[in-house]
């Protein structure tokens, strides 16, 4: 069973570890990669990592409540991937209590075998938090769960699986941050020289806190060459301090179409914030041409308009290109979308 092991480190932070029951024998396909999968769930997050052993997985968020199609999309892709094995998750992350990244976490603690499962630790007012508060807050009295809220412990390295590093980084942690988005718990995500960074929808501010306030040794997980843009590509996150000091080789950004939904309301991703990552892999670019050109569209917050706009190779969105799936042997990562069928090959 799981079991947890805190101890206090010299700066004040937690290290977290927790021992895996050996995998069973089902699962004896491993690919020997790391799989990152970013669904498409329209204007939300959804993310699920797939162990190179095969056998175990992790989960950030679980897409909206009310965009169309996103539930449904998020259950299907999971119920897909799990057809012919156990409906088990070694690790749930919950980034922020909003609905777009909640929205069938209930349904996930309630279909799938759950090992550890991380929130902001943040107590939140709607309904649908409500409940899947309650069906946490028994799973945990029940010894079925083992809960980790991520304000109270920070800094952790979880328990995933063999050779997969999972570093839990909560700015909220360190410096009061009042907006529930700055509150996102953040992880980093290391599989041999390959490394991605999930930041929910964190902000200027919480981006301002990992940059400055972060000890060196908790600034380096930062660094990683898959960014997941934080806040859907919206102009309130990627500062470019924040975008320098991850210093990404590609980007995600996870959002709705244009004018769909939700998205009629929030206008993701920006302008702005796509022409700060066009700029970014332009000049961080290592030369090979364009496989993987398109325009995509983006809010022109001052222009008050939407525009389409010529990305850069690298960067990726999801009402554009669909599911985005990366495959890492631990030296490079493919990269493949679901809807536009690029292929792109990306070495740190
Ligand atoms: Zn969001």
């Amino acid at each position: 069973m799981m079991q947890l092991l805190r101890r206090a480190l010299g700066v004040g932070l937690l290290l977290l570890a927790a021992v895996w029951a050996t995998p069973a024998a089902y699962a004896q396909d491993p690919s020997g990669q790391l799989e990152v999968r970013f669904l498409d769930v329209g204007q939300a997050d959804a993310i699920l990592v797939r162990c190179p052993d095969g056998s175990h997985y992790l989960l950030i968020d679980s897409g909206d409540t009310r965009y169309p199609g996103s539930s449904k999309a998020f259950r299907q892709a999971l119920l897909d991937e799990f057809r012919d094995r156990p409906k088990k998750l070694a690790l749930v992350v919950a980034s922020h209590p909003h609905a777009d990244h909640i929205g069938s976490m209930q349904w996930v603690l309630e279909t799938f075998d759950v090992d550890v499962y991380v929130d902001n630790g943040q107590k939140f007012d709607s309904a649908l938090w409500a409940k899947l508060d309650k069906v946490r807050r028994r799973q945990v009295s029940d010894a079925e769960i083992t809960y980790v809220a991520g304000k109270k412990t920070g800094f952790a390295d979880l328990a995933f699986c063999p050779q997969v590093g999972v570093r839990l980084l909560v700015p909220w942690a360190v410096r009061e941050l009042s907006n529930t988005n700055d509150r996102s718990v953040v992880v980093s995500l290391t599989y041999g020289k390959t490394s991605f960074l999930f930041g929910g929808d964190a902000e200027e501010h919480a981006e301002e806190v990992m940059v400055n306030d972060f000890e060196p040794g908790e600034r380096e997980h930062l660094r990683v060459m898959v960014l997941k843009a934080g806040h859907h590509g919206s102009d309130t996150s990627s500062t470019l301090p924040f975008i320098a000091a991850v210093n990404p080789k590609t980007v995600v950004v996870s959002s709705g179409k244009k004018e769909v939904g939700t998205n009629a309301r929030y206008k993701h991703p920006r302008h702005s914030t796509m022409q700060n990552y066009n700029n970014w892999l332009r000049n961080h670019d290592e030369g090979e041409p364009s496989s993987q050109p398109g325009r995509v569209w983006a809010y022109d917050k001052p222009g008050k308009r939407w525009r389409q706009i010529e990305r850069r190779r690298g960067l990726w969105v999801t009402p554009e290109d669909g599911t985005v799936v990366m495959l890492s042997d631990g030296e490079k990562i493919e990269i493949r979308t679901e809807k536009t069928g690029a292929q792109v090959s990306v070495s740190p």
